[in-house]
């Protein structure tokens, strides 16, 4: 029996022009990035390489993009970074502000958390039951001594895609109507506050163009677009007064210090420059994932889609199946050679109801019978018709097993 992957938004394979991209850096081109001999220029030039493909595709300066360990190290980096120092440096009883959103990933999620632990005020924006923020809530949310917005682009769940360009735009107005409001003297209060996204799955299938979409940081991960694990980078458009998490060799111009990750790096660039190969496979891949829907909803009672088809990524599919475990339902179809997942792949072993389906509303109990498929750029119709195939047996059987009779 073929295994059958939906579960790309957990993680890729990584494509055969990445393997190819990376072996000569964990084999004959091993010198460290820094060395000034030969076997150092040749790394070197690897890291600077795919710096400047990652900035032609982000449309900004490769000196602007700094490589980290993960998405979630970038993400760190932008929000601790930027609102530490004004914890510090704000005087008297005004708190630095942070607005972020109810459907964050957990590597936004908790240094949010951690930083309203140490004294910052935070507004987590509700959104609305397709899973969007809206403009009017987010606009009465900023106040003069907001120092970040840190907004996911396309959420992991549900796939929802948020409106970062218009949000950009409000806050640029924002900008312009506020700078002699704040007396932080560290910060250059008229680029306040600032913009960072968390493009980790948009980058396979939207505009991550920075300047369009007026952000001052963005998060991108390897291995969610068939590149490798345990490499990320963070776009930090110039003049930011971010500050370090990792001290030491001084590294991608002191923002992370530690040794690159040639390999990792030179196989992200090569993951980046595939994208654009790629971008035929969108419609193939929102075809496939309509038709998985569709035959759902053909097949099986009692099945409600978490989100909306609309202004959502092409390739997740959220779907509660009334009465029935969304885990049961995942090692069911993982016996049958199928893999799946009930949610973000982080939050997998916590068997609380998923965070952003409770932001959307869905009732606890629809939420423990969610599964999430992710379809990605090998996706076959044939796949999808085996899935078509065996689903309503296994909703079936495990609604009988759990007493469960559908309307
Ligand atoms: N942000 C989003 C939206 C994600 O889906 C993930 C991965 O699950 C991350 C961040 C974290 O990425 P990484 O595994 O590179 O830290």
């Amino acid at each position: 029996m073929k295994s059958i992957y939906l579960d790309y938004a957990s993680t890729t394979p990584l494509a055969p022009e990445v393997l190819k991209a990376m072996q000569l850096y964990l084999t004959r081109c091993f010198g460290n990035p820094s060395s000034l001999h030969s076997f150092g220029e040749k790394a070197r030039k690897a890291v600077e390489d795919s710096r400047k493909k990652i900035a032609e595709f982000l449309f900004c300066l490769p000196e602007e993009i700094i490589f980290t360990g993960s998405a979630t190290e970038a993400s760190n980096l932008a929000i601790f970074g930027i609102v530490r120092p004004s914890i510090q440096s704000i005087e008297g009883s005004v708190k630095p502000h942070i607005i972020t959103s109810s459907i964050e990933h957990k590597s936004v999620f908790m240094p949010c958390r951690i930083l309203e632990d140490e004294g910052a005020e935070l507004t987590y924006l509700p959104v609305t039951k397709e899973g969007f923020i809206k403009i009017s809530d987010f606009k009465k949310a900023l106040k003069k001594n907001t120092v970040l917005v840190s907004l996911i682009y396309a959420n992991n769940e549900i796939g929802a895609i948020q409106p970062i360009g218009e949000i950009a735009k409000a806050i640029s107005a924002y900008r312009k109507s506020h700078i002699a409001n704040y007396n932080d003297k560290r910060l250059a209060i008229s680029a306040m506050p600032y913009f960072h996204i968390d493009a980790v799955q948009a980058v396979n299938y939207l505009d991550c163009d920075v300047k369009k979409l007026g952000v001052d940081f963005l998060t991108l991960s390897g291995h969610k677009i068939y590149g490798p694990k345990g490499i990320g980078a963070l776009y930090v458009k110039n003049g930011s007064p971010i500050k370090p998490l990792i001290y030491g060799g001084g590294q991608e111009g002191g923002l992370r210090s530690g040794t690159e990750n040639t390999a990792a790096i030179a196989g992200l660039g090569e993951a980046i420059r595939q994208i654009a190969n790629g971008k035929s496979q969108i419609a193939k891949i929102r075809k496939l994932k309509n038709k998985l829907f569709k035959g759902i909803l053909k097949n099986i009672s009692d099945v409600k889609l978490n989100g909306t088809l609309d202004n959502s990524l092409p390739n997740i599919l959220n779907i509660s199946f009334r009465g029935v475990e969304g885990e049961a339902i995942e090692l069911a179809l993982d016996s049958e050679g199928i893999a799946v997942s009930t949610g973000s792949a982080c939050a997998a072993k916590d068997l609380k109801p998923s965070h952003v389906l409770m932001a959307l509303g869905v009732s606890p109990k629809d939420s423990h019978g969610a599964i999430r498929f992710s379809l990605g750029k090998y996706t076959t119709e044939r796949e999808i018709d085996r899935v078509l195939k065996v689903l309503p047996g296994i909703i079936e059987r495990l609604r009988k097993i759990a007493g469960y009779h559908s309307k």
